[in-house]
């Protein structure tokens, strides 16, 4: 392979470039451009990853021998040229010159590889670095620092086995103890050149070697650790879970050391292009006078402000007066403003530059400032907004960028109250489960949904926690702040139905030990009452104790910008499942097309409708049924009208009754009592009717369209429901176009008898009333064999509506209700990227509604296409959903905006 194999970076001459990461790595490759671009970083070269190629195909030995030949030319004259420009010399006693070495592959594979700094100190140079900086403490404390990372990561001393301590930290603890001190930083000068000579001890009795002085051996020490760290064990499972190509290598990157604690003319800092909280376009950031980087951050001293608005504001809050401020904590600004001018160009360039807000690092010295890092910083939900939306109107970036810049996901934070920040920092988790539905909750325990009801109506702020959620628990979940449970997955009921309402919800949060008797929960031994304050995480899936100030969610201007910007570019219809008017309202103040799914056994729950179920269940022939049927009709019919009101002319999917009859009796003793005397007849007819109703698989029971097969009066009466509902909101001059979907179907001999009771009852309704409306009749797609039969049962459907909850649960032969005791274990192991009920598994399941939606397409051009599984909320399974050529995604409202977003990004991705 031809040379070079060194770019160097500088002021005096760049040979990389930001394009040429493949080459140099990431971090090379953008050193080299800031160089280009003219801004101050200390000098410094970057050895190739062909380089490293080269190296590791040769192996140890013979690529040792090798690479020195190949390299030693070049590496020496990038040593010359950082010497010429920083004006010391590499090994110098008197002044040395201190070089930093770090790994940069193409893809930042972080924590693969430590970094090693201060190399070049021995026993002579340190002597210069003491005299030079007048600070011998630090010259001593640099040198023994330098060992240590030198001795773990070149020479390999470390821990032998998983109960031993770092061996250099023991010997620090011995020294502490024996000087009768706590902290490192009470170690003075004499302790620290104490600890180099154990240090040196340790190392040359436990590995039969020296440390080496020489500086060049120390270099090239360093450069082939980088290279062999490319084949150690972490960065190969690094790479195998990141899909990183063995053959791409490591670049090593040798730089100038540069420090910021020489004295009061030196400093160090940390600075945003933009507010990283709040998007503001502000230059901003933290510095130290005569500091480390890590003291920045390591929060020991009080970091002033780089800029003047930044210090002012920050004295407001800390209620500092500006007198104080101005004598002890002034800003770069104001200190050393000659070199703020230089830091303000810098930020300045850097930002044009990479078109997007940059986290920097900086360091001065005695009176220089150099740059030492730019990247995209990371920042919250807001800021990604509003920076997105503001750099769009400034013309740094195009719409799509704008698009791009934003992660769906963290829309989350806009949309549901967030725990006070400052609040937050004194709380320590009791638990934590899964992230269920986000948001922040605070209020106190209740146990049981009927007192979560009672407990609202006195005004409380209540926590319903449960083992886990039921369909009888609805009201009282949606009256509470949040939802904890103990067990359950993704898609548990607590889980669904809480991002339905956009509730706060952790479920599945395994050491909650909940006792409702005794209206207790304990975690860990400690144990909490009814009435207890809690406080949860929804986002995180943590649990507090006590009560965590929330504050509530702002829909700012950028936010509605960002979300027409999204559906100018996307072409998937984003719908919501809604099964309330107040559902169907908030999905469409967040932007919902239609209702994608109405559970219509959700509205069976509330009030005085549960008797009827219940009366519908017990009876014992179709007349009976027919008799409380009747009762549940008018009930249905103002549901069903409140969400064609509610949708104005857009379409609402309004499903047949799906569950298990089961859910709707009670099982204890005490309910079944109850139930007997409301409905006047024996408690032993309730038992039996209870247990005929038990199945040991109820998922794959007598549910879906199974239950209108053998209970057609059902099926009956809801299409009565919608098409009533759908001439007395028309009569009103609305425009109601309901799409009736059958559940659960497998067979078109499933849905043509299902199909033909809802077209004869609207035929029958439209005759009595003189007028029709618009409608249609389609499936959900949900059981394999729906997917694989698809093209028979799209010669009858109208539209298809894949169910993705229920198909991921019989592809994968995965119960949705019990996956949460092995899937966590299974995505650790790999063995599954990620849980198959949050984000749609695209090999298997995903091939399933490719497949049926072809088949769909094929028999008929124009049939309808959608999902409406917990997948239609997900960005990457709406990615997929995008490609497969759906319609359009329906998820619980408060996702919409998220998934807009989503389907936006895969039509312009
Ligand atoms: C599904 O199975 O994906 C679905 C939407 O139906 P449910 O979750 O009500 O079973
Ligand atoms: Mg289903």
């Amino acid at each position: 392979m031809p040379a070079p194999y060194v770019y160097r970076f500088g002021s005096q001459r760049t040979d990389g470039a930001a394009a040429m990461k493949n080459l140099l790595g990431g971090k090379g490759a953008n050193l080299a451009e800031m160089c280009r671009l003219g801004i101050p970083v200390p000098p410094g070269f970057t050895i190739s990853t062909e380089a490293c190629t080269a190296y590791t195909q040769l192996g140890r030995q013979q690529g040792r021998d090798a690479l020195l030949a190949m390299i030693d030319g070049e590496v020496r004259e990038g040593v010359a040229a950082i010497e010429a420009e920083m004006g010391k010399r590499f090994g110098n006693a008197a002044d040395p010159l201190l070089l930093s070495v770090r790994s940069g592959a193409r893809a930042s594979m972080p924590g693969m590889m430590d970094t090693i700094l201060n190399l070049g100190l021995n026993d002579e140079a340190v002597a210069g670095l003491a005299a030079r900086s007048g600070n011998e403490r630090f010259a001593w404390d640099s040198y023994r620092r330098f060992i240590q990372m030198y001795g773990d990561v070149v020479m390999g001393l470390k821990p032998t086995s998983k109960e031993e301590h770092d061996p250099f930290e023991v010997v620090i603890d011995v020294l502490k103890t024996q000087r009768g001190v706590q902290l490192d930083t009470e170690l003075n000068a004499a302790d620290l050149q104490q600890l180099v000579q154990r240090f040196k001890s340790l190392i040359h009795s436990r590995l039969g070697r020296d440390f080496p002085t020489d500086p060049w051996e120390q270099l090239w020490g360093a450069v082939l650790a980088v290279f062999e760290s490319w084949n150690n064990e972490r960065a190969k499972v690094y790479r195998e879970l990141n899909d990183i190509p063995e053959s791409w290598g490591t670049a090593v990157n040798v730089q100038a050391m540069v420090f910021g604690n020489l004295g009061d003319s030196s400093a160090t800092g940390v600075a945003f292009t933009r507010d990283a909280g709040t998007g503001e376009d502000l230059f901003n950031g933290e510095f130290l006078v005569n500091a480390q980087g890590e003291d920045v951050v390591a929060g020991i001293r009080t970091p002033q402000q780089i800029t003047l608005v930044g210090s002012r504001r920050w004295a407001e809050l800390a209620q500092v007066s500006e007198d104080e401020r101005r004598a002890t904590y002034p800003s770069l600004e104001e200190l050393m403003p000659g070199l703020y001018q230089e830091l303000l160009a810098a930020e300045t360039t850097l930002e044009n530059h990479f078109r997007d807000m940059q986290d920097l690092e900086f360091t001065i010295q005695e009176g220089k400032l150099w740059m030492l890092q730019t990247r995209n910083g990371k920042r919250t939900g807001a800021a990604m907004v509003r920076i997105a939306m503001e750099m769009l109107a400034q013309g740094m970036i195009d719409e799509r960028t704008a698009l791009l810049r934003v992660t769906p996901d963290r829309l989350n934070d806009l949309l549901h109250p967030v725990f006070d920040a400052q609040a937050l920092k004194g709380a320590t988790p009791i638990a934590r489960g899964l992230p269920a539905s986000p948001g922040a909750a605070t209020g106190q325990i209740v146990f049981h949904a009927d007192e979560a009801e009672a407990w609202h109506k006195e005004g409380r702020a209540v926590i319903l926690v449960r083992q886990e959620t039921s369909p009888e628990d609805l009201r009282g979940m949606s009256v509470a702040q949040g939802i904890l449970t103990a067990r359950g997955g993704m898609t548990s009921h607590a889980a669904v139905v809480a991002r339905g309402m956009g509730k706060c919800c952790v479920s599945g949060a395994g050491a909650v030990h909940v006792d409702p008797k005794a209206r207790t929960m304990t975690v860990g031994g400690v144990t909490w009452h009814q009435g207890d304050w809690l406080s949860l995480n929804g986002s995180t899936g943590e649990v507090f104790d006590g009560r965590i100030p929330t504050q509530d969610a702002e829909l700012s201007g950028d936010f509605g910008k960002l979300m027409a910007l999204a559906d100018a570019h996307k072409r998937l219809e984003v719908r919501a499942n809604a099964d309330t008017p107040l559902d169907a309202t908030v999905a469409r103040r967040l932007g919902a097309t239609g209702i994608g799914l109405c559970r219509t056994e959700h509205m069976f729950f509330q009030g005085e409708r549960i008797q009827a179920v219940r009366e519908m269940i017990l009876a014992d022939d179709e007349a009976g049924r027919r008799r409380a049927l009747a009762k549940l009709l008018p009930m249905q019919r103002e549901d069903f009208e409140g969400l064609f009101r509610a949708m104005g002319g857009l379409p609402v999917t309004i499903r047949l009754l799906d569950p298990p009859l089961h859910e709707f009796v009670p099982h204890d003793d005490a309910g079944q009592q109850t139930m007997a005397q409301q409905m006047r007849v024996p408690v032993a007819k309730i038992k039996r009717r209870v247990e005929e109703l038990h199945e040991f698989n109820p998922m794959l029971g007598h549910r879906g369209c199974r239950l209108g097969i053998t209970y057609p009066e059902i099926t009956e009466m809801q299409a009565r429901a919608v098409f009533e509902a759908a001439l007395n909101v028309q009569a009103e001059g609305g425009q109601p176009f309901p799409e009736v979907m059958i559940p659960l179907v497998g067979s078109v001999r499933e849905f043509n008898p299902q199909a033909a009771i809802v077209r004869k009852t609207a035929d029958a309704v439209f005759a009595e009333r003189g007028a029709k409306v618009h409608y249609l009749v389609g499936t959900m797609i949900e059981t394999p064999r729906a997917a694989l039969v698809a093209d028979s049962i799209g010669k009858a459907a109208e539209f298809f509506s894949f169910g993705t909850n229920d198909l991921t649960q019989m592809t994968m032969g995965f119960s949705r209700d019990d996956a949460g005791s092995f899937l966590p274990a299974y995505v650790k192991l790999g063995i599954y990227d990620q849980d198959p009920f949050s984000s749609i598994d695209q090999k298997g399941v995903g091939q399933l509604v490719e497949m049926a939606a072809q088949k769909g397409r094929a028999v008929r051009a124009d049939i309808e296409l959608g999902v409406c599984g917990e997948h239609g909320g997900d960005p990457a399974s709406i990615g997929f959903f995008h490609k497969a050529g759906l319609d359009y995604v329906s998820c619980s409202p408060f996702r919409v905006p998220i998934a807009r977003l989503a389907a936006a990004q895969a039509a312009v991705g």
